[in-house]
């Protein structure tokens, strides 16, 4: 598959196949007015499959957001086409309004504006829990 390169834009690479649909919906990249590609199960040496998102301009990208779902991904920065930063974004100590508390009794929720704010506290098995009631974060 080929698509147009990118000038000035952001490659997100190495996701896991069939993760780019969920990167795409927490990113919030359907509010963007630029092009946007998606590309599903792409060849990887290293992971058989991956998905890759590009994105046709510089935007602000919640980095956190990223190394929670997904810490294996690449972020490539593209400037007058040429690659100029490639980073992996590390696990985040805390990640807000991505998780949401399922504990009926957590202050979460009753008080409908506090943000939904979960820390790491085991970073080699990935653990989030609540900050409000310590809940674990439930992954899907
Ligand atoms: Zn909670």
């Amino acid at each position: 598959m080929i698509i147009d390169e990118i000038r000035n834009g952001i490659v997100i690479d190495h996701i896991r196949a069939g993760g780019a649909m969920e990167l795409y919906r927490i990113l919030g990249l359907e509010e963007l007015s630029c092009s946007v590609a998606i590309i599903k199960n792409a060849a990887s040496d290293k992971m058989g499959k991956k998905d890759i998102i590009k994105i046709d301009e510089v935007i602000d990208l919640d980095l956190d957001v990223l190394g929670y779902v997904d810490p294996g991904i690449t972020v490539n920065i593209i400037r007058e086409g040429e690659r100029v930063q490639k980073f992996k974004p590390d696990l985040p100590e805390r990640v807000t309004n991505v998780i949401q508390c399922k504990n009926p009794r957590c202050i979460t929720t009753t008080e409908q504006e506090l943000d939904h704010v979960f820390r790491l506290t085991d970073r080699e098995n990935r653990v989030y829990r609540c900050l409000y009631c310590d809940s674990p974060a439930k992954r899907k």
